[in-house]
């Protein structure tokens, strides 16, 4: 087997375990340092995969929303925290695209004049429609002459089994000098992974909707072939100590209320991770 990033041999098994899925198995390539899981959907069961995706979202459980109206009340409070931590990357911008935009819930947070979505499940996407100009399924729908300031996605690009091509997809639609593209991924470098080694967090942590699991160096290898400059690495993380506390005591998330009150929200806890950048979250902003 091959790094299917970069085809290098050099391979070394991660964990042995994927959530939901028999035989599956974890990889990281020692050459572009990306996290990849074995054996990866084929086109055919990802769309199956994605049909039944409330079914899935349930099992780990997010309550499945009835409504694009209750995910959206559910999104905004992340919606907020986001747009604080990268609102600056958006100052000035008078185009913005977000590529998996669900019901436009970061959207709302913008002030750019001209802001579009791209958002597969219809629900969602007539519910975004209220926060964007212009909503499309797909970003081949995109019109190419339709040049972004700003192209953002959060969450989606770890979901994307061919990153270097659907970068160029979004060249394409990007305004040539200084145009940026803005995302946010999970890290491999999560504390419960890389630090405490928490095997609980690791069986569900490798799920089969995320064929990769990217570092800073992943990223840089992928971004950097598509042919953008890096501007800017941010550690960010999002989940604190009570967190972190449960799964290893327990092996699962949660909150404790005793723990909470003896930690406080653990905000030095987590300014120590985002030092060592082993955080849970990172966001990554590159440039034509
Ligand atoms: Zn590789």
């Amino acid at each position: 087997m091959n790094c299917p990033l970069c085809n290098s041999a050099q391979l070394q098994l991660f964990h042995d375990q994927v959530w939901s899925i028999d035989d599956g198995k974890v990889f990281r390539c020692g050459q572009c340092d990306i996290t990849f899981l074995s054996p990866v959907m084929d086109d055919e069961q990802e769309r199956r995969f994605y049909r039944q995706y409330n079914e899935h979202v349930k099992q780990r459980g997010v309550a499945a929303s009835g409504s694009p109206q209750e995910l959206h009340e559910k999104s905004l409070a992340a919606a907020r925290e986001r747009y604080a931590v990268i609102s600056r990357f958006f100052a000035g911008a008078e185009s913005v695209l977000e590529i998996g935009a669900a019901t436009g819930a970061f959207l709302q947070q913008l002030e750019n004049p001209f802001r579009c979505a791209v958002e597969p499940a219809q629900d969602n996407r007539q519910f975004s429609g209220q926060f964007a100009n212009r909503a499309f399924a797909d970003i081949e729908e995109v019109p190419e002459d339709l040049k972004f300031d700003v192209i953002c996605m959060f969450h989606v690009f770890e979901h994307i089994r061919r990153p270097v091509e659907f970068l160029q997809k979004c060249l394409l639609r990007l305004r040539p000098q200084g145009g940026r593209v803005v995302i946010e991924v999970p890290n491999i470098a999560d504390p419960l992974i890389s630090l405490y080694g928490c095997t609980a967090f690791k069986d569900f942590y490798f799920q089969p909707m995320h064929p990769y699991v990217h570092s800073v160096e992943s990223l840089r290898k992928v971004f950097g072939e598509a042919g953008l400059r890096e501007r800017e690495v941010i550690c960010y993380q999002r989940y604190g100590l009570v967190n972190h506390l449960n799964w290893l005591a327990k092996g699962k998330p949660g909150g404790n209320p005793d723990w909470q009150r003896i930690f406080g929200d653990g905000q030095d806890y987590k300014e120590a991770l985002v030092r060592q950048g082993l955080t849970d979250t990172l966001f990554y902003v590159a440039e034509t």
